[in-house]
């Protein structure tokens, strides 16, 4: 017997408390996105969850209205940092220009909250500074602590939060590095982040950013791990509430649209006037709170889930094969959405871990990507974020008579 509440739904805006909130978009009903399991386990999978967000019209928060409990989400916990594509070089990037922005020094010391294995920690640790992480998942944790870099195998709340003080006081820097969707109490996760931060500390993260990714048909970052999405607007509104003042933020196209934002404890900390007003005024011009926003982008991407099933209906009657790329959190989304699972004769990728497993729900086998005698006709790229990176490591199955198709930002054959 469980003894949590396997879901729950929300019926007032988890920041303000305002009961003004509307259902800003739905998708089709889908499995935990990670759950990827071994054939004898595979039924353990199929249980389709509602998929839907509300947007509070007070504050702007936007956030999923049923909430999957974290500990049935992460049981099967395997994305590691270091297997997305490029994201190495990325942390080491980012954490010299925090190191440079806030003009930190040896001394100072950096907490990492939802570390993973630790990529975050050792870019730190390459330019001298003292940084200790938290992660939940037990498995990536040791693997992180095994290397040498500290990590607390936990969630953050206040028991851990006070053991931590008592360990090694307060510190200059946390950071949150796209963790920041998958909290499910929020208010409690700032309020605790606030007290682990010194008097004069800042507060770093880099999460999601909707304005930019549903700008470009991107909707499969939402899934039930990612319990909210983020704008500058929301996030000021939320961090106001709990003393943090905003000093810096940047936008960028990472992970499909990102924003990085600084905030400082020190209410008389400088802010970069010009940037925010930037952003602000951006999200203001595109309406990102009102309903016709959502509508919008429901309509956008209905038009291309209808192109895409016309188009597998077809081939599907030419007796045409298809397999579908990639095995990940997002895929789920994606391929419950539009529909597509029953066109699949299963799932390729790279990631050896996922190979031999069965993916959630539609039970999909996933393989390497290598085939023998029965060639696909068609690979379907899931994982169409990655589109570039995919199509030139496999260029040679083109001149193999393989086609490639790109579902989105619009749908294309190559
Ligand atoms: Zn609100």
């Amino acid at each position: 017997m469980k003894n949590f509440e396997e879901i729950s739904k929300i019926t007032q805006c988890e920041i303000c408390k305002s009961k003004s909130i509307f259902k800003a978009l739905e998708f089709k009903s889908s499995p935990l996105g990670d759950i990827y399991l071994p054939w004898n386990k595979k039924h353990l999978s199929k249980k389709l969850y509602p998929l839907d967000l509300y947007n509070c019209t007070e504050c702007g928060f936007l956030s999923l209205i049923h909430k999957v409990n974290p500990k049935l989400s992460y049981t099967n916990y395997i994305y590691e940092s270091k297997t997305t594509v490029g994201l190495l070089s990325h942390y080491d990037d980012y954490a010299k220009n925090i190191y440079k922005k806030l003009n930190l020094s040896s001394n100072d010391k950096i907490l990492d909250i939802g570390s993973n294995d630790g990529s975050m920690l050792n870019s730190f640790k390459k330019i001298g500074l003292f940084a200790i992480g938290i992660e939940p998942a037990s498995e990536i944790a040791k693997l992180a602590n095994d290397q040498g870099l500290m990590t607390i195998n936990d969630y953050l709340n206040d028991k851990i939060r006070e053991k931590i003080l008592k360990k090694y006081g307060t510190f200059d820097v946390i950071t949150a590095n796209y963790v920041f969707a998958n909290i499910l109490n929020i208010n409690s996760f700032v309020k605790n982040t606030y007290k682990l931060l010194s008097k004069n500390g800042s507060f770093v993260i880099q999460t999601g950013y909707h304005p930019i990714q549903f700008k470009k048909n991107m909707f499969d970052y939402i899934y039930h791990e990612h319990f909210s999405y983020f704008s500058l607007n929301n996030l000021i509104n939320l961090m106001s509430k709990h003393k943090l003042k905003l000093v810096d933020v940047d936008t960028n196209s990472k992970k499909g649209g990102s924003i990085r934002v600084i905030f400082s404890k020190n209410k008389k900390a400088k802010s970069n006037k010009l940037k925010i007003n930037k952003v602000l005024h951006y999200e203001k011009k595109h309406k990102i709170n009102d309903k016709s926003y959502f509508v919008n982008f429901e309509k956008r991407l209905l038009k291309l889930k209808n192109k895409s099933l016309s188009m597998l209906e077809k081939l599907k009657k030419e007796k045409k094969r298809i397999v579908g790329f990639g095995a990940s959190h997002s895929v789920s989304t994606l391929s419950y959405h539009f529909e597509l699972n029953k066109f699949f004769d299963y799932l390729i990728d790279d990631n050896k871990k996922k190979h031999g497993l069965y993916s959630p729900g539609s039970n999909l086998i996933v393989k390497p990507v290598k085939f023998d005698h029965k060639k696909p006709d068609y690979i379907y790229i899931l994982a169409w974020q990655h589109q570039k990176t995919i199509l030139e490591k496999y260029k040679y199955l083109k001149k193999q008579g393989i086609k490639f198709i790109v579902p989105l930002p619009s749908l294309k054959v190559i």
